[in-house]
């Protein structure tokens, strides 16, 4: 055993732990576990543990279906709603290995983001992400089922009594500090019962893990208070949705900010401006991933604080990447706006990262970011300033995925053939429904 993971059996020992969760996520992004006594822990580091890859979305066909899975021990916390006092439940986040080859199994999303970063690794950058999830907190009915019914009526930075959900998200914030996690701030969101809780920026491996294990405790908290939490991008018409703003740096070896030009008007490297144009560029084919469902879309329109134009900015916020103000070198860092909390984030980064990484390769030119509200320009002023719109529906997203090479080389061949048809069934799924918008419309009137 390694020292971490000796490390780990003294803490299951210390922390009274008899069951463990071992997790990794299938391609949509959804958290999986199975659990082992806790006993099992060294024969989880040493042997792995074995399941049935055939039964995971996206993952393999019934005739090559063992996978086994290797726990991460620098993953290990105790999880917070079950912490019970005859013993306690802990996670550990695992990597999938292919049983066949011994290789980590590339349809894994863990996998893919680990290639994003050890492509940054090779070029001498270290990639930093810090998101922000948004979601809401509904009510549940009588038998514990999820509504769209609000549980305040609080707006942006709003207080008690408004905000009837600080007591949660202090809650939800006691159980993330439990768990590793550095909470920097925590506020009502602009919609009604819409709340956000950003966390410190980490490298963008536990970032992504820390995205699926906030969805979780957010979830299980949430559920204490006989609320549901939901990420869903957009539950309700016509007020905001849930985005994930997205943050990123690339540091260099020796920890620098590679982001980071004090002679430049936005104090951002030639190195950002590259990246940001990789990102413009490859946007509606990232969208694909990281805006995966059919209602993402119904969030990605004007007037609603989310981006639906290809243009950045360094004030306005209806741009897809924004330069939020920084006052340290450090700091210095570009926010991706279009990203939704509904997306698988391991394969959300790793689009993100190799289309930035494509742009430093290539040289590009960010154009110039764009100072107006862009929500109101017409089709002719965007035409002018050579502003694109971000794919409108599912498919027309999984369109601009087939058209782009880097960001099918991101995902890799498996998940992106897996991802590409299981998008495509979920859209065709949604165009062929009726809905009330509809029947209301047009039934009487035809
Ligand atoms: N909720 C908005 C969105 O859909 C973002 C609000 C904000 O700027 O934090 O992206
Ligand atoms: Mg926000
Ligand atoms: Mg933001």
């Amino acid at each position: 055993l390694s020292e971490t993971e000796q490390d780990v059996l003294d803490e299951i020992e210390e922390k009274n732990v008899d069951f463990l969760r071992l997790q990794f996520t299938d391609i949509l992004g959804t958290v999986k576990n199975v659990s082992v006594p806790a006993d099992q822990a060294e024969k989880a580091f040493t042997d792995g543990i074995y399941f049935d890859g055939s039964s995971i979305e996206g993952f393999v066909r019934i005739q090559e279906s063992d996978m086994r899975l290797k726990p991460d021990p620098e993953t290990f916390a105790v999880l917070p709603w079950r912490d019970l006092e005859d013993g306690a439940s802990a996670r550990l986040i695992c990597d999938v290995i292919d049983t066949s080859t011994g290789e980590p199994f590339e349809g894994d999303p863990r996998r893919v983001l680990k290639n994003a970063i050890d492509r940054a690794e090779e070029m001498g950058y270290q990639v930093n992400f810090a998101p922000e999830p948004e979601f809401f907190l509904f009510e549940e009915d009588e038998n514990g089922r999820a509504t769209t019914e609000l549980s305040d009526v609080g707006g942006y930075f709003d207080l008690a009594p408004k905000d009837l959900a600080a007591d949660v998200r202090r809650d939800i914030i006691r159980g993330l500090e439990s768990m590793g996690f550095e909470i920097e701030a925590s506020h009502h969101e602009v919609a009604e019962s819409q709340h956000e809780i950003n966390f410190e920026y980490d490298d963008a491996l536990a970032t992504a893990d820390n995205v699926a294990t906030f969805r979780s405790v957010v979830r299980a908290i949430a559920a204490e208070h006989d609320l549901h939490a939901t990420f869903m991008p957009k539950p309700i018409a016509e007020i905001n949705g849930s985005g994930m703003h997205t943050h990123m740096s690339l540091f260099t070896e020796d920890g620098e900010n590679a982001f980071h030009d004090e002679s430049d008007e936005f104090d951002l490297s030639d190195t950002a401006h590259s990246y940001l144009a990789g990102v413009l560029e490859h946007a509606p084919a990232i969208t694909a991933v990281s805006n995966p469902t059919v209602n993402s879309y119904k969030r990605l329109v004007p007037g609603y604080e989310a981006p639906v134009y290809v243009a950045w900015s360094d004030r306005n916020r209806s741009a897809l990447i924004r330069k939020p103000a920084a006052r340290v070198p450090a700091a210095s860092r570009i926010e991706a706006r279009f990203p939704d909390p509904s997306c698988n984030p391991y394969l959300a980064f790793a689009a993100l990262i190799h289309a930035g990484l494509d742009g430093i390769e290539n040289d590009l030119d960010a154009p110039d970011p764009v100072r107006e509200n862009i929500y109101e320009f017409d089709e002719e002023k965007r035409e002018e300033y050579g502003i694109e719109t971000l794919p409108s529906n599912l498919g027309e997203a999984v369109d601009a995925l087939e058209a782009d090479e880097v960001v099918q080389d991101a995902l890799g061949e498996h998940v992106f053939e897996k991802f590409v048809e299981a998008k495509r069934e979920e859209h065709t799924g949604y165009r062929i429904q009726v809905s009330d918008w509809e029947k209301e419309r047009y039934l009487e009137k035809f």
